[in-house]
């Protein structure tokens, strides 16, 4: 299908693998420009049956119960972007030369030639905050513009919806990216890169090389983390446009073509006139929410790539200051007798969950869940001198529990051992036994939730309950 725009759809054959948020959309989206459809999909249940019927009522073919053959004479496949690159379809299609698209790919190949550039975000944690901060600065601009792709808004309907935009701030997962061959945006920036998802990957090289795409083709800047070497070693085997820079962000003093912090005070020493001898003032550090480390890292990574854009500094000040961050990100829930709990259920991983205990003093952790493959040695030897307690359950809460034994042996551990949802009530019960005034209670779990909740929003809830029930009986 060559790497441009496909105009003509009428009649063509495609497969679209996955119906799913993803697949749902895409597969209506080609049928009403003419394509000839077919959705395949693994499972085989009353929701995908009623899913099915609503797309067979349009004239959408719909195959459950096989993800895995290639329908006869597909010419496309348009996949959901979780679906595992080792899958039997894909290699079917590969030997066919068959090309593969995820939907960010879809979206890109179906904007207008007048379509809004894309400003793109990715790394291993930050995606969201970052994108979200960008979107409120390119907003205090008086730009049109919303936060899209792995969040909120789809890409699809933003390229193809009524609203227009000057510039999209554009989330990218490493599926996204690993299924986006041809896209190129104005600028990008790859926040941190730790393990993750490495059994879909199927290494870090894998997992980094996937990352990095996210640079192809940059026209403007690439920006990178000064802290974080992989990011700008990405930099530089990404094959750019000419003249595109590489921008680092750094929470020290910036060099030339980078952004940091001196004083306090955000500094832009990247998009100046004189960047040798003269340095913009951004933004203050407690403009931006929560004034953690890692986010004030997110919050640089967004002001680069709008200044990329020739956002003014004002905006950046303003955009940073609108900026309310999601739930379960660090989210404060309340003080109980002079103890602090907080909610940052979203740290999934260890990278994430790191940062969070980096931002407190003397924690009661709470943490365990499903640790996808993940090791805790290193967690738990940084975060060591913050913990004053942890309190584990989850599925792979004993691997967490060794590394505590290893690495901080001095720190008293509770093994709830449990992996039911009512656990989380005797958890918050146990850290409040163990914190002492002064101390933050905090859900860092570092693992995923869906050993015992359905997602990381319902186990973040579970504990602003549970602490709710500590306050009433306090
Ligand atoms: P993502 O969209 O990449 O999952 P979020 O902005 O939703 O990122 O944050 C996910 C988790 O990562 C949160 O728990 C947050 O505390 C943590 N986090 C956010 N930014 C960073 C960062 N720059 N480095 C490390 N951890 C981070």
């Amino acid at each position: 299908m060559g790497s441009g725009q496909v105009t003509d759809w009428q009649g063509k054959n495609v497969t679209v693998a996955g119906l799913g948020v993803s697949g749902i959309p895409a597969a209506k989206v080609l049928h009403g420009l003419g394509a000839k459809v077919t959705v395949v999909n693994d499972g085989d249940d009353a929701r995908t049956r009623a899913q099915a019927a609503e797309l067979e009522a349009l004239g959408i073919a719909v195959r459950l119960g096989d993800g895995a053959t290639l329908p006869e004479g597909t010419e496309l496949v348009v996949t959901a972007p979780g679906w595992k690159p080792d899958k039997p379809l894909f290699t079917a299609a590969r030997e066919a030369g068959v090309d593969i698209w995820g939907d960010v790919e879809l979206a890109w190949r179906l904007r207008g030639p007048d379509a809004a550039p894309w400003l793109a975000v990715t790394g291993t944690n930050g995606k969201t905050t970052t994108v979200q901060m960008l979107a409120e600065i390119l907003k205090a601009a008086g730009l049109r513009t919303a936060a899209v792709g792995n969040i909120g808004v789809s890409l699809l309907d933003a390229v193809l919806g009524e609203e227009l935009y000057d510039v999209l701030a554009v989330e990218l997962s490493s599926y996204q990216l690993h299924w986006a061959p041809s896209l190129r945006a104005h600028s990008a920036a790859v926040l941190n890169l730790a393990p993750d998802h490495l059994d879909w990957h199927g290494s870090m090289e894998a997992y980094a090389a996937d990352k990095g795409r996210i640079y192809e083709g940059n026209r403007v800047a690439c920006v990178y983390n000064v802290a974080d070497k992989a990011t700008e070693d990405l930099v530089r085997e990404a094959d750019v446009e000419e003249g595109c820079r590489a921008i680092g962000f750094t929470l020290g003093a910036p060099a030339p073509s980078q952004l940091g912090v001196v004083d306090g005070i955000l500094v832009d020493r990247a998009f100046v006139e004189n960047r040798q001898k003269s340095a913009q003032e951004l933004a203050e550090v407690s403009d931006v929410n929560p004034p953690a480390p890692h986010n004030i890292a997110n919050a640089l990574a967004a002001a680069a790539l709008a200044r990329a854009f020739g956002v003014p500094p004002k905006a950046v000040r303003d955009g940073l200051r609108a900026f309310t961050p999601d739930a379960h990100r660090i989210a404060h829930v309340a003080d109980v007798a002079g103890v602090s709990y907080v909610d940052d259920s979203k740290a999934t991983n260890t990278h994430a969950a790191e940062a969070s205990l980096a931002a407190y003093e003397s924690i009661v952790w709470i943490a365990g869940g499903l640790a996808k493959g993940a090791v805790f040695e290193e967690l738990v030897a940084k975060s060591a001198g913050h913990l004053r307690a942890a309190v584990l359950m989850g599925a792979d809460r004993a691997l967490i529990r060794e590394a505590l034994a290893r690495h901080a042996p001095e720190v008293p551990v509770v093994d709830l051992d449990r992996t039911d949802t009512g656990a989380m009530l005797a958890a918050v019960q146990e850290a409040q036994r163990l914190a002492r005034p002064g101390d933050t209670v905090l859900l860092a779990p570092a693992c995923a939730s869906m050993d015992m909740f359905a997602n990381y929003n319902q186990r973040g809830d579970a504990f602003a309950e549970a602490v709710r029930e500590l306050g009433a009986g306090a």
